[in-house]
Formats: structure tokens, sequence, C-alpha cells
């Protein structure tokens, strides 16, 4: 799945979401701003046409606070208003089904299944597919769907995209940023979106109790010169007790690792995020020599190449040997 679409893809895909009158959307669970934002702008699109939509993610059916302003939330349905077999299901952000946890069952009984997203590591398990690992973020593919559907990008469709947008090129920082990223910047914020409240929202506001957990997790950061074949591995792990000890969610554990990355001496950063049922969620950045991705990919997850991520069952001794060893063996430049 890493050609990006073509002019027949989009024209089928335009074809299967104007057909129904019920259209059910889906990303994946413990969704980002990429994920649901690009949802929700399809959805608000879908919408002004006279379709029923609903959007929706796998359990916990729980947005990150970060995300509740964003426009269209009250449209999200738990999963399990999710019909076993929609006509259409159109999936955002996911390059797996497995990532789509308690809704996973209803790639098999929908009719159709629209795969939007951008991960080069898509298995392409839908009908039709609008994956296109070259996009900086899902919600560039979202926002051509919108526009080829002759929907206005207003501004609440703007502010879902912007927000995704923002997140995925690390505010334009990414080396997936391009001129043509500006330039659909450019067209979001000519809307009269209100960027600096949505980027403050997602990126610069914590509950005061997360000063203190992330000096705790910060402090015991270990750095392997050696790791990742001697360009040097940073690593951390956030625990479930210390954030309840402070009252954070789970979502509060996600940041961490953009800390992490800024240590000069280490190219790859990896935080092992402790999950409340055991095991852990593992986040892997690389500065650009080493493919995270691959690596993810090798231990049962995905990602891109710089930016990836698994799930391990196993305790953080045996979770960190398995990083060690996929990073000594994944591709680099
Ligand atoms: P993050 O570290 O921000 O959670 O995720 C970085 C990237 O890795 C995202 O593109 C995300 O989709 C992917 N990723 C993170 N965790 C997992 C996982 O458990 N499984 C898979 N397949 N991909 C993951
Ligand atoms: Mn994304």
């Amino acid at each position: 799945m890493t050609t990006p679409p073509t002019d027949a893809d989009w024209e089928k895909a335009v074809a299967a979401l104007t057909a129904p009158t019920e259209v059910a959307l889906a990303c994946h669970v413990f969704p980002d701003a990429d994920a649901v934002g690009s949802m929700l702008a399809v959805a608000h699109a879908l919408r002004r046409r006279g379709t029923r939509v609903l959007p929706s993610f796998g359990a916990p059916f729980t947005l990150a606070d970060s995300l509740r302003s964003l426009p269209g939330v009250d449209l999200l349905v738990p999963p399990e208003r999710v019909p076993a077999a929609p006509d259409l299901l159109v999936t955002f952000d996911t390059g797996s089904v497995d990532r789509l946890g308690s809704l996973a069952d209803r790639v098999a009984g929908a009719g159709e299944v629209l795969v939007v997203d951008h991960h080069a590591s898509n298995t392409g398990y839908g009908t039709l597919h609008l994956v296109d690992p070259g996009a900086s973020a899902t919600a560039v593919l979202a926002e051509e769907i919108v526009r080829r559907l002759g929907e206005p990008l207003n501004a609440d469709v703007a502010a879902c995209l912007y927000a995704g947008l923002i997140t995925d090129t690390g505010s334009f920082r990414f080396a997936a940023t391009t001129p043509e990223t500006h330039e659909l910047a450019a067209r979001l914020l000519a809307t009269g979106i209100r960027h600096d409240v949505l980027a403050r929202e997602l990126f610069d506001t914590h509950p005061f109790g997360w000063l203190s957990m992330v000096g705790t997790v910060l402090a015991r950061a270990r750095l392997e010169p050696a790791a990742a074949g001697g360009l040097g591995l940073v690593w951390t792990d956030t625990r479930a007790a210390e954030l309840s000890e402070h009252g954070l969610a789970a979502d509060q554990a996600e940041s961490v690792v953009d800390l992490v990355r800024t240590a000069r001496e280490a190219e790859v950063a990896v935080v092992c995020k402790e999950l409340p049922g055991g095991g852990y969620s593992v986040s892997a950045r690389s500065k650009g020599r080493v493919d995270v991705g691959a690596a993810c990919v090798a231990l049962g997850g995905g990602g891109h190449r710089f930016a990836a991520g698994f799930t391990s069952y196993a305790d953080l001794d045996a979770t960190m040997a398995a990083v060690r060893d996929a990073l000594a063996g994944a591709p680099r430049t």
C-alpha cells in the first residue's frame, strides 16, 4: 500500500461516499488529533450533504482532554452504536485492522471499507484505499475528500483538519512538511479559525500534576550510546501508578517522548507507557537515520519512518531488550 491514490481511486472513493444514506466512520484506538480530526472533517462534509454519520472509535470511548474542543465531537457515537454491517465504513489514520480495537469486526461486516491513511505500513485491509505515505497527515487526504465532495472548507472542517496537520507535522517542523503542507495550512487559516487557541489546547495545556510526573519520568531517563548501531538510544518509562497519583489521565503520557527525543546524544528516543491493565504502549522516534517504523513493524506495531510504536505485553526489561534488538537490525541511512 505504498502508491499514492490515482484519479480513478479518488473517483471510486467519492462514488462510494455519496451512495449510502448512512456512513460509519472510525479511527484508531486512543485517537490523536489527526485520527479524530480527519474523521470529523469528513463527517461534517457528509452531514452537509444530508448523509447520516456515525463517527466512532474503539473502546475505551474516552477522548483526550486536548481534543474535546474540536468542532463536532458531539457527533461521536460510542462504538456499540456502530452497526455490525454498515453499507460503508470509512477508516481514518488506521494502518491495520487491529488498530480499530473493538470496531475491528466491522471491517468484515461492512459492504465497502474505504481506508483513508498515510502510514507506509498500511496493510491494505479495505475494499477501497486512499493511502498516501507521502502525505504529512491523514488530514491532507481528508481535505481532498471534502473538496471532491464539493463541500466548502468552512471553519468547523478547517479546525479539525488544522489540528491533524499541526499534530502530525510537529507544528511544521518534521521532514514530511512540504510547500503544499503550508499551502493547505494557509487555506485553513483563511477560514478564520483560532489556530492559536487550538495549538495551545493541543500542545501547551496540562494539569499542574503533569509537571511533577514529567519531572520524575525524565529523571530516570537512560542514555545508551552503543544502542541503535552506535547512534545512541535515550529512553524512559511512564508508570500507571504515577499518573494516577497525580490525577492524570493516560493520555498525559503522550507528550513525554517529545521531551525525551531532544537529547542530542541519541538518534533514537523511546518511551514505554505502562498500560493500566499491564503491558506497554511504546513510542519510538528517530532523528532521521534509523527507520523506527520498520523496527516497530518487526515488533508487531506500525507507524512512519521517524515516528512509530507498538504494544508490548512483556515486562519493561524484556520490552526494552526487544527494542534494542529491533533497533540494531533496523534499516538506516
Ligand atoms: P505515538 O508514538 O505517537 O503513539 O505513535 C506514533 C506512530 O506509531 C503513529 O503513526 C501510530 O499510528 C503508530 N503506533 C503507535 N502505537 C502503535 C501500535 O501499538 N500499533 C501500531 N500498529 N502502530 C502504532
Ligand atoms: Mn496521522
